[in-house]
């Protein structure tokens, strides 16, 4: 199979690098700039050459996207976090002269927008907000692929925790015993371990009966407070100090509401179609990444 990735380079990328078959399997990485860390049996690929490529790409896996959480959202900042993942979908669905049979493209449980309240399933109407906003238009670029020939499949992830991208930042603070509950902790916290992650862009290649849209969180529901202490205790640290939301906004200004607020978001759509996850409490889950 010919597989099309974006975001190689990235947390999530390089966890599904190290289990796709690269004998079984030829990757083309799309990246900005040749990056000598990847494997030698990928083929790297960059927007301008994409157009020339003489192979037929038969599944893209769309991982692309500015970190949302690295700098506040000033205008520039929001523009780059769109074109790096709404321009760019739209520019692959451009460059490729026979579209894939199966499109994979990522977006989050921002989706659902800035709120505490409700139980969200993928069919609850979202609150407004841009991340609403920003994951509305990602997604419409990746259902832009959708036809009679192409099947697609959008995730929205929660924070992914793995050794690496979302734990990586906190680990520091967690370890002095500087986290705590945020703006009350009672917000709810969508998480989901790595391996899920890649394990579900894999079952969606084997099995046809995934499409359309998925909340990629763990089935166990848990508030942001419950999250600080469990991994907290996973660290052997205390889990006091708590951050009020004012000195939140005052540090992060629109960006705080990532971790400030949060609806409960359930992962409807791979309970109904019988997705077994890996790691299904939060407890178990940081236990076994142990880092
Ligand atoms: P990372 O930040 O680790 O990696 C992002 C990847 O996107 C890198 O490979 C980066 O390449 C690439 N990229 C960024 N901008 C561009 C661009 N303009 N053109 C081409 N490539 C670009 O992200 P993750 O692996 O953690 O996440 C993958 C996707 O899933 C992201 O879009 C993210 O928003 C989404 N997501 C992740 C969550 C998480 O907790 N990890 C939660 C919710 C959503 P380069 O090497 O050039 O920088």
């Amino acid at each position: 199979m010919n597989i099309l990735l974006t975001g190689a380079t990235g947390f999530i990328g390089q966890s599904l690098l190290r289990s796709l078959p690269l004998d079984e399997h030829r990757v083309f990485a799309l990246v900005r700039k040749i990056d000598n860390r990847l494997d030698t049996k990928i083929t790297q690929l960059t927007l301008d050459t994409l157009p020339k490529l003489n192979e037929q790409i038969d599944v893209f896996i769309n991982l692309a996207g500015e970190n949302i959480a690295s700098q506040p959202w000033s205008n520039g900042r929001k523009k780059a976090l769109y074109e790096s993942r709404v321009t760019l979908t739209n520019s692959i669905r451009s460059a490729l002269q026979v579209p894939p049979s199966l499109v994979i493209s990522m977006s989050a449980v921002g989706f659902y927008g800035v709120t505490r309240d409700g139980i969200y399933d993928e069919n609850t109407p979202p609150a407004p907000g841009f991340a609403h906003e920003l994951c509305n238009a990602w997604e419409s670029a990746a259902n832009a692929f959708n036809s009679n020939d192409t099947r697609v499949v959008i995730y929205r992830l929660g924070v992914v925790l793995g050794k690496g991208g979302a734990l990586e930042k906190m680990r520091l603070p967690f370890k002095l015993g500087a986290g705590g509950p945020i703006a009350g902790g009672d917000q709810w916290f969508a998480w989901i371990h790595i391996d899920d992650v890649v394990k579900v862009i894999l079952t969606a290649i084997d099995n046809e009966a995934y499409r359309g849209t998925y909340n990629l969180v763990a089935p166990q529901t848990i508030t942001q407070a419950h999250f600080a202490k469990a991994y907290a205790a996973s660290l052997g640290r205390p889990a006091v100090l708590p951050t009020p939301k004012w000195l939140m906004k005052l540090i992060f200004g629109e960006m705080s509401s990532l971790l400030t607020e949060g609806p409960q978001i359930i992962p409807k759509h791979l309970v109904d179609q019988g997705f077994a996850f890996q790691h299904k409490t939060i407890e178990q889950a940081l236990d076994h990444i142990n880092w």
